[in-house]
C-alpha cells in the first residue's frame, strides 16, 4: 500500500512518544498474544479499512492486534522515518508482539530495514505486496512470510476495451506524489501493448479541476483508466478512491480502476485483488504463528490472483454485453430479479399461473370448438328441414298439381268462350274484357301457387325478419286446405284477430305448421268421414304468441309421448319419424316450444308458444 512526505517534527514524535509510555500498561508475561499491524498509508485509506475487518475477522480470540500507520505517501523523509522509529521502539518495547504484519509495499520495505532494531526475532507476514515489488528485493529472510498479490494495470485495461470494442482512445489518469509517478511510470510501459487497438492520452499531474474538465468532454469512443491519486498537479491531497469518484462522476466515457476499493464510486470495474481476503489471509497466517508453527513449515499459495469486479449499475448504463463478464466475477449492486431472490416461490407460481392460463385458454377452445358444433349442427338440421320440406312437397305433389290445374282449366274454358264470342262476329267487347280479367286472375292465380311453391323448396339460406304469423299461416292454407279436400278432411283455420309478429323465418314456421297439419290429416284418416276434422288457429296472450293444430284422432298412446319428438320415431308404415324433431328443432331456433298433449275430446293436440316482449317475439333462429 502506498506513501509521501513532508518532514516530521522531532519534538511532536517525542511528546507522541512520551504519552504512549505513560499511557501503555505494563505488558504481563503470558496474557494475550500480540499481533502488530504496520500499514503503509494512512488510517483511513479504504483499503487500510477493508484489510482490517478481514484481519480481525480472521484472528484467533485470544489475539489482540493494533495498527500502525507509516502514512505514506505524506510523509516520508529521513527525520520522519527515525521519530517513528524511535516511537514505535517506546511504544512496543515491552512486551514486544508477537507478530509482526507489514501491510503495504512500504510497510515490508520498513519494517525490513529497522526489525532488528525494533522487533528483533519477531516472526513477520507481509500482505498487500505486489509480487513484482517483492523480486525486486533481494530475498526474503526465512521468518517473512506471505502471499504476493498483483495488482492488475493491464488486466483492467484489456477487460474496459473487451468490453467497449469501440474504444479507440485510453485516457489514463494519475497525480503527482511518489507513489503517483510510480503507477505512471508502470502505466506508460504497460500501454505499449495496447498501442494496436486504441491511442493512449496520459493526464498526469494536472490540478483536478483540469482533468475532469477534460473528461467531462470525452466522446463515445474512449474509455478511462486511473489508479486514482494521493496528490493533484495543484499539490492537493487525496486518497486514491475520492480521486476515482470525482472522476467517475464527470467522465463522459466510462472509467475502470485497479482497486476494488473503487468499487460503489462510478466505476465500471476492473480486475482487482481484494483486500478484505488480503487481511484475511494475513489473519490466518498470523494464526499459524502464533500457534508456534515454523514459518518455513507454512504451506503458503504463491500468489494471490485478482478476480474481476463489476458494478451492475454502470454494466447497464454503458450497455455493456452481460454474456462477456465472466462467470466467476464479483457483480455489486445486481438488483436480484424475482426469479433470482425467490426461485422456488416463483417458479411455482409461474407454473400455476401457467397451468391456469393454459386451462383458460383450454377452456375458451373448448368453447370455441362447441360453439362451432353447435351451428354445423344447426346448420345440418336447418339442411336436414329442408330435405324433409322436399319429401312433404313429393307427399303433396297431387294437391298442388290440383292447384295448378284448376286455374289452367279455367283459363282454358275462358280461351275457348273468348273464341266463340269473337266467331260470332258481334260486338262483344265487355265480355271479352271480363274474359280476359279472369284469365289474368287465374294466371296470377296458378303464378301465385308456383312462387310459393319455389319459396317452400327452393330457399335454404335462414332469414331474421319479422313476419305476420297469420299471413304466413294463410300463405300455405291453400294448399293444406286442398290436400284436407283430397283426403275428405274438414279443415278449419281460424287465426288471431290482431297481427301476430314474429321475427325469424317465415317459411321455417310455415314448414312447422305443415309437419303438425300432415301428421293431423294421418291421425284423423281412419274415421268416419263427418268426425274427421283438424283445426289449425293462431292466439295471441299477453306475453305469448300462440299456433295451435288439434284434431279428434286416435290420439298418441302415453309410452309414445317421451319419444314423440326423437329422430326416426314413427308408428306409421311408411313414416320416416322426423317430422315432429324437425319442427321442435325450428321452433326452438325461433325461441319457441313445441308440445304434444292428449285433445280433452279424443286426439291430440300440438302447441306451439313463442314469448314476446312489446307485441314482438325478438328472438329468431341462431
Ligand atoms: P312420421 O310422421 O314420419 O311418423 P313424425 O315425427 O312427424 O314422423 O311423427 C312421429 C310420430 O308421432 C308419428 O309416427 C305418430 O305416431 C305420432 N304423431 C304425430 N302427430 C300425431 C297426431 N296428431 N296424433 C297422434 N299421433 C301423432
Amino acid at each position: 500500500m502506498p506513501t509521501a512526505s513532508p518532514n516530521a517534527r522531532s519534538s511532536l514524535v517525542w511528546l507522541l512518544v512520551a504519552c504512549c509510555f505513560l499511557l501503555a500498561p505494563p505488558a504481563l508475561a503470558g496474557e494475550a498474544r500480540h499481533v502488530l499491524v504496520l500499514y503503509s498509508n494512512n488510517r483511513l485509506l479504504p483499503a487500510n479499512l477493508e484489510f482490517e475487518a478481514g484481519l480481525r475477522e480472521t484472528l484467533v480470540n485470544s489475539a489482540e492486534s493494533s495498527a500502525e500507520f507509516l502514512d505514506y505517501p505524506r510523509f516520508d523523509g529521513e527525520s520522519y522515518i527515525r521519530a517513528l522509529t524511535l516511537f514505535l521502539n517506546e511504544k512496543y518495547a515491552q512486551p514486544p508482539p508477537d507478530v509482526l504484519v507489514a501491510a503495504g509495499e512500504e510497510s515490508l520495505d520498513f519494517l525490513l530495514r529497522h526489525r532488528a532494531e525494533l522487533f528483533p526475532r519477531i516472526p513477520m507476514v507481509h500482505a498487500a505486496v505486489a509480487r513484482s515489488f517483492l523480486s525486486s528485493l533481494p530475498p526474503l529472510p526465512a521468518d517473512v512470510v506471505g502471499v504476493p498479490i498483483q495488482y492488475d494495470f493491464p488486466g483492467t485495461i484489456a477487460l474496459a476495451l473487451r468490453w467497449h470494442p469501440q474504444a479507440r482512445r485510453l485516457v489514463v489518469v494519475t497525480g503527482t506524489s511518489a507513489q503517483d509517478r510510480a503507477w505512471e511510470a508502470e502505466l506508460r510501459g504497460e500501454v505499449a501493448r495496447f498501442q494496436d487497438r486504441v491511442t493512449a492520452e496520459f493526464l498526469a499531474g494536472l490540478p483536478t479541476d483540469v482533468v475532469l474538465k477534460r473528461l467531462s468532454e470525452l466522446g463515445g469512443d474512449a474509455v478511462v483508466f486511473t489508479p486514482g491519486y494521493f496528490e493533484d498537479g495543484a499539490g492537493h491531497q487525496f486518497v486514491p478512491r475520492e480521486a476515482a469518484r470525482l472522476i467517475a462522476a464527470v467522465s463522459t466515457a466510462p472509467v475502470y480502476g485497479p482497486f476494488d476499493t473503487f468499487i460503489g464510486t462510478g466505476i465500471v470495474g476492473g480486475s482487482m485483488p481484494n483486500f478484505a481476503a488480503m487481511g484475511r489471509k494475513a489473519g490466518e497466517i498470523a494464526n499459524a504463528l502464533l500457534d508456534g508453527v515454523a514459518p518455513t513449515a507454512l504451506r503458503l499459495p504463491e500468489i494471490m490472483l485478482p478476480i474481476v469486479n463489476v458494478d451492475w449499475r454502470q454494466v447497464r448504463r454503458w450497455d455493456i454485453d452481460h454474456n462477456a463478464i465472466p462467470g466467476d466475477a464479483i457483480v455489486w449492486f445486481k438488483t436480484l430479479t424475482l426469479l433470482e431472490e425467490h426461485p422456488t416461490e416463483t417458479a411455482v407460481s409461474t407454473a400455476v399461473f401457467l397451468m391456469q392460463t393454459g386451462l383458460i385458454a383450454g377452456l375458451l377452445l373448448e368453447r370455441r370448438r362447441r360453439r362451432r358444433v353447435e351451428q354445423a349442427m344447426q346448420q345440418q338440421r336447418f339442411e336436414l328441414a329442408h330435405a324433409s320440406r322436399l319429401a312433404v312437397a313429393g307427399e303433396l305433389t297431387g294437391v298442388i298439381a290440383h292447384e295448378i290445374n284448376q286455374p289452367l282449366g279455367a283459363i282454358l274454358s275462358n280461351a275457348d268462350a273468348a273464341d266463340l264470342l269473337l266467331a260470332s262476329g258481334a260486338d262483344r267487347r265487355n265480355e271479352l274484357r271480363a274474359i280476359l280479367a279472369d284469365i289474368r286472375r287465374d294466371d296470377l292465380r296458378a303464378s301465385e301457387i308456383i312462387h310459393r311453391l319455389r319459396a317452400l323448396l327452393a330457399k335454404q339460406s335462414v332469414e331474421r325478419q319479422p313476419f305476420d304469423l297469420n299471413s304466413a299461416v294463410g300463405e300455405v292454407e291453400p294448399v293444406l286446405r286442398a290436400e284436407a279436400r283430397r283426403r275428405g278432411i274438414a279443415l278449419e283455420v281460424r287465426t288471431a284477430a290482431t297481427a301476430a309478429i314474429l321475427v325469424g323465418d317465415r317459411i321455417q314456421i310455415q314448414q312447422v305448421l305443415l309437419n303438425l297439419v300432415l301428421n293431423a290429416l294421418d291421425a284423423v284418416a281412419d274415421l268416419p268421414e263427418e268426425r274427421r276434422v283438424v283445426a289449425v288457429s293462431t292466439e295471441r296472450d299477453a306475453d305469448c304468441l300462440i299456433l295451435v293444430v288439434r284434431d279428434h284422432g286416435h290420439g298418441i298412446a302415453p309410452e309414445h309421448l317421451p319419444k314423440l319428438f326423437d329422430s326416426f320415431f314413427s308408428t306409421k308404415h311408411r313414416g320416416m319419424g322426423l317430422g315432429l324433431s324437425i319442427a321442435r328443432t325450428l321452433v326452438e331456433a325461433h325461441g319457441g316450444r313445441l308440445r304434444a298433449e292428449p285433445n280433452p275430446g279424443g286426439g291430440a293436440v300440438f302447441r306451439v308458444e313463442w314469448p314476446m316482449s312489446n307485441g314482438t317475439s325478438t328472438l329468431g333462429p341462431a
